[in-house]
């Protein structure tokens, strides 16, 4: 029976070990290993007697490779989950090379005094891995992730080349606080309030933070204001899908969210440069996100859907094609279903899915790759069995 390691034990995680409790079959047994271990004790106490995965937890500190080494030296998993934070990437990737483990995550690694996002750090593991025999999955999400999948099963079944991909995430579910982000706050605001950009005829084009804005007819949703934003699969997709001419990102806000951020940003608490207070040294956003909603807290009040998917414009048999292809998750039924809402359940769901994937073989080649670099159907098969049913169009409404 095989054995996985997840480790962090926050929103995503919750709705991976859920997910991963109701694929026995799969996963037989799992360890929960994070920095709070009581975090891990009730999910454990929650999910045990109503699965036949065995349950173990631990603490550990994935920041040290040492600690992390010695857990998997003693558990001995097959696969590790990293969904933890970006920050810990490479440690645990140095972990599982020196013990025989694959890897998988949903975020690219990002030092903590940087918000860089990009993958040169995680590719730089690919000779290593390659020589180890194992695995490494980047970036298994949903965007990252499924949107990537979705990219190589256009490319796989409708497309000679896709051109142009619009990557669209519509949120338009409300939680009722005035302002608070529906994952990690840190890792949201870093993302939200740095420069926009895209690629374009092979170059990357700057643009300033939320600079570009368009209105899409989400369906299911309706008309919702949505903007450019810089995001990870921009730069792998570019390489990894032919004949890509022009490859953006867009995700929609409310006025009264850009206005807070707009308001925190003005005021220095988005900053990531520590500032002395009282004589301790500390970083303003990561106490803005001690004093924001915790994103767990969400769940039970955040009503209405997401959108999330991919419009792509290219060429098949000399002919242009039009294709979109996009998934629409309920916040109630997630919570009713995993006790989180939609944000985490669809990082959640690919993650489990992209285990599966590997365990059983499907996704496995020595090296370090990107979701879309293997093959999307059975991938594409299991989000409609696991709870993301995905819809496609071949006449969308385009963004100009
Ligand atoms: P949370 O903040 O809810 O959870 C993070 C977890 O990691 C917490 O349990 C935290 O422990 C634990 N952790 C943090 N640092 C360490 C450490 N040094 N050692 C061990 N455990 C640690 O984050 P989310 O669940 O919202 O996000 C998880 C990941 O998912 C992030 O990398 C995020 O970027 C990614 N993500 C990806 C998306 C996609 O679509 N691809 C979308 C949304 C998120 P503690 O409980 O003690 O704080």
């Amino acid at each position: 029976m095989s054995r996985t390691l997840i480790i962090g034990c926050g929103g995503v995680a919750s709705v991976v070990i859920h997910k991963c409790c109701q694929n026995s079959d799969v996963f037989g047994e799992i360890m929960i290993a994070s920095r709070t271990k009581s975090k891990c004790d009730a999910l454990k106490e929650k999910l045990q007697g109503q699965t036949k995965t065995v349950i173990s937890t631990a603490k550990v500190d994935a920041d040290n490779v040492d600690e992390l080494v010695a857990l998997m030296n003693d558990y001995k998993p097959e696969l590790c989950i990293n969904v933890a934070l970006p920050y810990q990437d490479l440690t645990i990737m140095d972990a599982c090379l020196k013990c025989g483990v694959h890897y998988l995550d949903t975020a690219n690694y990002e030092p903590e005094d940087t918000a860089k996002f990009e993958y040169s750090w995680q590719w730089a593991y690919r000779e290593r891995f390659e020589k180890a025999g194992l695995t490494a999955i980047l970036g298994c999400g949903f965007d990252p992730g499924v949107t990537g999948v979705f990219c190589a099963y256009a490319q796989k079944h409708y497309f000679d080349e896709i051109n142009y991909i619009d990557i669209l995430d519509c949120n338009a579910g409300d939680h009722g606080y005035p302002f608070a982000t529906n994952f990690n706050p840190e890792i949201n605001i870093r993302e939200v309030s740095a420069n926009g950009s895209y690629i374009e005829n092979g170059q990357w084009v700057e643009t300033k933070p939320m600079g570009i804005k368009r209105v899409y007819n989400f369906p299911e949703i309706g008309e919702k204001d949505m903007y450019l934003l810089h995001h990870e699969e921009l730069e792998s997709l570019a390489l990894n899908i032919k004949g890509i001419k022009r490859i953006r990102f867009f995700m929609t806000f409310r006025q009264s969210y850009l206005t807070h951020l707009k308001c925190l940003e003005n005021v220095g608490m988005t900053s990531i440069k520590p500032i002395n207070y009282n004589g301790m040294e500390i970083v303003p956003l990561q106490f803005l996100k001690a004093v924001l909603p915790d994103p767990a807290s969400l769940g039970p009040r955040t009503k209405g859907k997401t959108n999330i998917g991919c419009i792509m414009q290219g060429v098949k048999d000399s002919k242009p094609v039009n294709y979109y292809v996009y998934n629409v998750c309920c916040h109630e039924e997630c919570y009713a279903e995993v006790g989180s809402q939609a944000i985490s359940y669809t990082t959640g769901v690919p993650a489990m899915i992209g285990g599966m994937m590997l365990l059983t073989g499907k996704w496995k080649k020595p090296g370090v790759y990107n979701v879309e670099e293997f093959d999307p159907d059975p991938f594409m098969d299991a989000l409609n069995k696991w709870g993301l049913p995905w819809k496609e169009s071949f006449s969308p409404d385009l963004v100009d």
